[in-house]
């Protein structure tokens, strides 16, 4: 297997639409990352806080850093001179600790909000309403260090491609609306990310432009 050849054979397959490969380079040894790195890839995701910053530290700095998990408020500190993009956000305490960190490093940290579209109550992520009360509210204004740059939503994890399609289809449909709807300043939806290595042609089909694929790079975690 050559992490090479696997990103290659991806992007040949979706050369057809526009989008931004985010590697998911969780629990792989830096050597992986770099094999991809010399093939072209320089947008890595990872959602453990820790890890994230040692490859960060270990590896080249032209490297965009998603994160891409679940992450508790008393983590953003060590991520927030660096970060890319945080797929991740589901609350408006979380919102709030990012802008006090990215201030600290006079940066403006884009964030996407994870919208809860899976059946598995298990999944983190805010509901469609909970997120455009989010956007529609007053409470963005005062966070000049954030930006709201999309949505991130992963469906449920089923054999079940139609399911699958509904779910990623829900999630465009609000992406379009709030477009529409929200004018803020600090709002600027660009980025859809849906689709990791099992659905990422079905989530670009359905209007994805920002996937998020790990084994199909790096190979199966075990
Ligand atoms: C692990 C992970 C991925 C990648 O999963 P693969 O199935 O290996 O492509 C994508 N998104 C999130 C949030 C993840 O945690």
């Amino acid at each position: 297997m050559s992490i090479g050849a696997n990103l290659h054979k991806i992007e040949e397959k979706l050369s057809d639409f526009i989008y931004t490969l985010v590697g998911v380079s969780k629990t792989k040894p830096n050597s992986y990352l770099e094999e991809a790195y010399q093939a072209g890839l320089r947008h890595f995701g990872e959602n453990k806080v820790q890890e994230l910053v040692q490859k960060q530290e270990t590896l080249a700095q032209d490297i965009h850093w998603h994160m891409i998990g679940h992450l508790q408020s008393n983590k953003v500190k060590y991520i927030a001179p660096f970060i890319h993009l945080i797929h991740a956000v589901d609350s408006l305490k979380l919102l709030k600790e990012i802008n006090k960190q990215a201030a600290k490093h006079q940066r403006v940290i884009g964030c996407l909000l994870q919208i809860h579209i899976a059946e598995e109550e298990n999944k983190f992520g805010l509901g469609f309403e909970e997120a455009e009360n989010l956007l529609l509210g007053g409470e963005l204004s005062a966070l000049k260090n954030i930006e709201i740059h999309g949505f991130m939503g992963m469906a449920t994890n089923t054999d079940d491609q139609e399911q699958i399609r509904m779910e990623f289809r829900g999630l465009k449909l609000f992406f379009d609306d709030m477009n529409i709807l929200v004018n803020h300043p600090q709002v600027k939806l660009a980025h859809l990310s849906m689709g990791m290595s099992g659905d990422y042609e079905l989530a670009l089909e359905e209007g994805s432009n920002m996937i998020r694929v790990g084994s199909a790079i790096f190979g199966s975690r075990g």
